[in-house]
């Protein structure tokens, strides 16, 4: 590509998918935007504050198996925004634990599990507040409209979209049938989540729990984590099926029973608590594509429903977006 003429590329998403992709691009001399609709970045790396207290409510850790995001893993070990979590891992059956082999290494972003995709983010031009409700091609160039700023100034050669498949496809409707096509063969499941917080610490005998025979699947002691507030608070997320099962009730129905759920694992009731529905939470099956593309009108899909539901998996499915753009182009 010509050192003088940058290709501006419009990427919607700034999870890790979004911003693994925008990174390579703009190192490579495109002009990148990246838009999404939060106040902030890193999707569902997310954390919550909520008085003294603090948890990640979306993804808890994060492993490594590809030297590709190995490397990326080594430059946020520097910068110094994610650290090993010793957490205490265990697996939980009807009230018998069991301490689970203490070989993987699970990494978390420090402060919080949004540190990472700050990291990124810092080098990037991203536009937080930017809910992307319409894409219109003119000219070869892709117009994009936003709820809250309206069309915004300039048109862009490439537009990728790294956002959950159902997300995808409503901005994506008829401009290609590939990639409609590859977006509605896609499953994805909800997430209910239940944040309780405690005036005293309680030690469990566990900083983290894969549960089995409970509406939970997973539990954490989030305060055990590198650089979190000392606040005792608690992390329980309920599987993927259970939460697909009751996704039509609302908090105020959902919080007595995660509530009743809690305590049957752990004999406690919460001091105060918070619920979250994430509805686009998890993968049903791995994907093998890595991320698509429709050449004739320069738009591509990259996120972890291309690849499998890890932070791993979105950011190598967004660096590999980022490279095919990159020879192709
Ligand atoms: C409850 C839960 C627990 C998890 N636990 C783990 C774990 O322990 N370990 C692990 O590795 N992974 C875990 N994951 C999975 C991991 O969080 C995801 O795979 C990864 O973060 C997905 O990144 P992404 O960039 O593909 O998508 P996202 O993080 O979803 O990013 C998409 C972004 O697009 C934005 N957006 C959507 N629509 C629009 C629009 N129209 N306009 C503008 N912006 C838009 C969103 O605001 C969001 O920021 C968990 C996920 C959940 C929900």
């Amino acid at each position: 590509m010509s050192p003088f003429i940058k290709k501006r590329v419009a990427i919607i998403g700034a999870g890790i998918a979004g911003l693994s992709c925008a990174s390579e691009l703009v190192k490579a001399g495109f002009d990148v935007h990246v838009f999404d609709k939060s106040k902030g970045v890193g999707g569902r790396m997310s954390h919550r504050y909520f008085q003294e207290w603090e948890a990640d409510h979306g993804a808890q850790y994060f492993t490594v198996k590809d030297p590709l995001f190995s490397g990326q893993v080594n430059e946020w070990l520097s910068a110094k925004v994610i650290a090993p979590w010793d957490g205490r891992i265990v697996s939980l059956n009807r009230g018998s634990i069991h301490s689970i082999e203490a070989s993987t290494l699970r990494y978390v972003g420090v402060p919080a599990m949004t540190a990472p995709a700050k990291y990124l983010a810092q080098s990037l031009n991203v536009h937080t507040q930017h809910t992307v409700t319409e894409l219109k091609q003119i000219n070869q160039l892709w117009r994009i409209t936003t709820k809250e700023q309206g069309t915004f100034d300039c048109a862009f050669e490439y537009l990728i979209c790294a956002i959950p498949s159902v997300q995808a496809r409503a901005l994506i409707g008829s401009h290609s049938v590939n990639l409609n096509e590859i977006c509605t063969n896609v499953v994805m499941l909800p997430c209910w989540t239940l944040i309780g917080y405690f005036k005293q610490p309680l030690d469990l005998g566990f900083d983290g729990a894969f549960v089995e025979s409970s509406t939970f699947s997973w539990l954490a002691r989030d305060n055990t984590k590198p650089g979190r507030s000392l606040y005792e608070t608690w992390v329980a997320q309920a599987g993927n099926t259970w939460s697909q099962e009751h996704l039509d009730l609302n908090h105020y129905e959902i919080e007595p029973i995660l509530l009743q759920a809690f305590k049957d694992l752990t004999k406690l009731d919460c001091d105060l608590y918070q619920t979250h529905l994430w509805r686009y939470a998890k993968l049903e099956t791995p994907s093998e594509l890595n991320f698509a593309y429709d050449e004739a009108i320069r738009v591509g899909l990259c996120g972890d429903w291309l690849k499998n539901s890890t932070v791993e998996g979105a950011w190598i499915s967004g660096h590999r977006m980022a490279h095919h753009l990159i020879s192709n182009t």
